[in-house]
């Protein structure tokens, strides 16, 4: 019996997601005394760095072609079977948000998605998993035998174990036949807003889409994803894929800045699980005071230009 970890390669290197979900994984095999396999398909990244972040094992598929779902699901349960694994582990990335549903059907498993705590085995197999937009918990016991963790990105730390791992070539391939959708137009260049540990929105009170360079810079300056209100997508200043709130993405950065963004209750629903919160508007009762950690009061249109100035700095 053993745990076993997709560790997510993109773009020739392993995810910041996928080591939390190794690192993930060997907390949950040292839990119930097992081994993790971490499984790595695709090209370029390294496998012996997972060994660092806790798995025992690397089993590695190289594969050309571009991600497909269907393709990657039934790879994932070949190896689990290949390994007798019982547990899977996936990170919620946009990735995994595909991957672990057809997995967890492949595998007849039980699927605990949005998880944000180890598992308790006490009484069964328990996890606490994010629900309502983040806005509540539920702990939900997975009775299958086999079962299926998508763990939700930025709510674990990378451990470092220092410890090598053994890596293995599979034999089991992802042939083209296999894949029935190739991937198109594919951004590049940008960090996944579901993934990024620091984002920067905008809000209607930014007036209008030629002044998102601010937003843009401040992000470029801190590394961050970029984000906006359901207003700002509607009228078409930012694409969709930013929108975030309880009809848009839920986020769970490390640093959430909102400029200009009024705070309500259906936006705070998809980022109020950022771990710190700064808001920037001009009116001091905006709402999103009493939910940010900290808040400048003042015009964005000055704040900005100064901020973007310190960044670089
Ligand atoms: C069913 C439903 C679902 C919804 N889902 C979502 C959702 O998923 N996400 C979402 O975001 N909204 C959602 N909404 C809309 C939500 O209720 C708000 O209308 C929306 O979030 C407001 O967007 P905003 O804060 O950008 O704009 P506004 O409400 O217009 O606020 C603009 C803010 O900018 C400030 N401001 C103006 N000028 C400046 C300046 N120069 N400098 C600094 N600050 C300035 C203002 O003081 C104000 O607080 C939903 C609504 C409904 C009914």
């Amino acid at each position: 019996m053993s745990v076993l970890v997709f560790a997510e390669i993109s773009d020739g290197k392993f995810k910041k997601a996928a080591y939390e979900a190794v690192s993930y994984g060997r907390q949950v095999a040292d839990l119930i005394g097992s081994k993790v396999v971490a499984l790595a398909i695709g090209q370029g990244a390294d496998p012996g760095e997972l060994g660092n972040y806790g798995a025992h094992t690397v089993k590695s598929i190289s594969v050309g072609e571009a991600f497909t779902a269907d393709a990657y699901a039934a790879a994932v349960n070949a190896i689990a079977n290949e390994v007798s694994a019982t547990i899977v582990i996936i990170s919620n990335t946009y990735t995994g948000k595909s991957l672990a549903p057809r997995v967890a059907q492949l595998m007849g498993a039980s699927l605990a998605t949005n998880v944000v705590s180890l598992p308790d085995t006490n009484n069964g197999f328990t996890v606490k998993r994010g629900v309502f937009s983040g806005k509540a918990f539920a702990y939900v016991n997975l009775s299958r035998n086999s079962k299926v963790l998508a763990i939700t990105p930025n709510s674990f730390e990378t451990k470092a174990f220092g410890e090598t791992a053994t890596i293995e070539s599979s034999s089991i391939s992802i042939g083209s036949s296999s894949i029935h959708i190739h991937a198109v137009n594919k951004v590049t260049g940008k960090i996944p807003l579901t993934e990024a540990e620091v984002v920067i929105s905008g809000g209607r009170g930014l007036k209008g889409p030629e002044n998102w360079h601010l937003i843009e810079d401040l992000a470029t300056a801190l590394g961050a994803a970029t984000a906006c209100s359901k207003p700002v997508s509607d009228m078409d200043w930012r694409p969709h894929s930013e929108h975030v709130g309880q009809t848009g993405i839920t986020i769970k950065p490390n640093l959430y800045i909102a400029v200009g963004i009024s705070g309500a209750i259906q936006h705070l629903a998809g980022v109020s699980s950022s771990k710190v919160i700064v808001a920037i508007n001009k009116d001091p009762e905006a709402p999103f005071f009493k939910a940010a950690d900290y808040g400048i009061v003042g015009d964005a249109f000055e704040i900005m230009p100064q901020l973007i100035a310190a960044a670089k700095n």
